[in-house]
């Protein structure tokens, strides 16, 4: 069996006004749909970036994987990186992080190929990683500031969120939804004694739930110092609190909550130099740039050797996503911390039914064979005629941001 066929398919999220220390949330987040065919017919998913660097390389790397064994996934990685010469990045020069082209294709193809390898022999995803060691994975809420509506829009659904009482109504809502036991903010937009005043304000209204704050690298290495000085004892983590490894290590030896990353430690060959620093001591898989759901699983065992714990990271997401991280999480033994994902504020899906509910915060891992997930061409369509309709090609929420307060600047960092 061969890679006959390979679709891709750029769609386009109607996503919320969600702040972070860059700017906010565009009306639309961009993905890709991967439909990956083999020469007998089975097909297998996927779904990665829709940013304009991203796109253009899976257009082109997709052909040099005709012909290829989908169980042969070191040959894979080996062909895009042979169509990719050049290498560089995916994202603007506005983002918070960079992830290497290479990777990020590598990740795209290989979680079709794995689909395919499950649907070949009747099992899931996590049966092929190793087999899931949990039933359900659990979440955490993922809470924003906001702002109220997008430019020229009414009010959405969740309001405005710009102060802590705003906040924890928020959190009140995403828990009475979705059962989540552990909230994490996206910090870096408010004053920092705000966002201190924010984070007591949750502890007080959820008074078992684990907290986590993440700026973004939007804090000088005084004020996180003096953030976590104020927290200790409040956050189960501090994710990226300062932009740079060395800044990171500063305020790790300021404080005992641990810091995690997702901005500073985003390739294996950076793993060392965390450790060495003692700069990190949770690491955030994400299987579309780690280098796959394979090398996620990979990353737990690294970070249980060297005494890290691992979470896991989200941007805005469709279903076929959701499902890869939950087959990732479901057989990643050590990972100890409830996932991030922006599901819940996306209202759109390209997989038949809906099929992720959660309940108490949790995903029930799909059964697969495969992913567990189907295609729904009229979801998928929709999306796909949304993405020409939407005039966006590449996340820039800097340069939305202007459009509200024409004198904002991407500071880094901000406070
Ligand atoms: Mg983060």
């Amino acid at each position: 069996m061969r890679i006959a066929e390979i679709h891709l398919t750029p769609v386009a999220i109607p996503d919320k006004p969600l702040l972070n220390c860059k700017g906010v949330h565009q009306p639309y987040a961009l993905r890709t749909i991967i439909e990956v065919i083999c020469d007998d017919g089975t097909t297998g998913l996927g779904e990665s970036y829709g940013s304009i660097k991203a796109l253009e390389g899976l257009r082109r790397a997709a052909p040099a994987l005709r012909g290829l064994d989908p169980f042969h996934l070191h040959e894979l990685k080996s062909r895009v990186a042979a169509a990719l010469p050049e290498g560089g990045g995916i994202n603007a020069r506005t983002a918070v992080a960079d992830h290497k082209l290479t990777d990020v294709v590598t990740s795209a193809f290989e979680v079709p190929c794995m689909d395919i390898q499950g649907k070949m022999l009747g099992r899931s995803v996590g049966d092929l990683l190793g087999g899931a060691v949990r039933e359900t994975v659990p979440f955490s809420a993922y809470l924003f500031f906001k702002f109220g509506a997008h430019i020229g829009q009414d009010k959405d659904e969740w309001g405005e969120v710009l102060t802590p009482d705003q906040m924890v109504r928020e959190a009140k809502k995403m828990v009475a939804d979705h059962g989540f036991k552990s909230l994490k903010v996206k910090g870096g937009v408010l004053h920092p004694d705000l966002e201190i005043e924010t984070m007591f304000k949750l502890r007080e209204a959820f008074p078992h739930h684990p907290l986590r704050i993440d700026p973004n690298g939007g804090w000088t290495v005084e004020t996180a110092i003096y953030v976590a000085r104020r927290l200790e004892g409040v956050l189960e983590y501090l994710e990226d609190p300062v932009a740079g490894m060395d800044a990171m290590a500063q305020v790790a030896a300021a404080t005992s909550i641990p810091l995690a990353t997702n901005m500073v430690v985003l390739e294996f060959d950076q793993i060392a130099e965390a450790f060495t620093k003692r700069a990190v001591k949770v690491v955030l898989s994400d299987h579309h740039y780690w280098g796959g759901m394979r090398a996620s699983t990979h990353l737990g065992k690294v970070c249980e050797v060297l005494d890290m714990g691992i979470s896991m990271h989200s941007n805005s997401h469709l279903g076929i996503t959701l499902a890869a991280m939950v087959h990732v999480a479901s057989a990643t033994p050590n990972l100890g911390y409830d996932c991030d994902t922006h599901y819940p504020w996306v209202g759109a899906d390209v997989v038949e039914g809906a099929p992720f509910v959660f309940r108490d915060g949790a995903l029930a891992v799909p059964r697969g064979p495969g992913l567990g997930v189907t295609l729904d061409r009229i979801r998928l369509a929709e999306l796909a005629a949304l993405y020409e309709v939407a005039g966006v090609r590449e996340r820039d929420d800097t340069l939305y941001m202007k459009q509200f307060d024409p004198g904002y600047e991407r500071r880094v960092p901000r406070w």
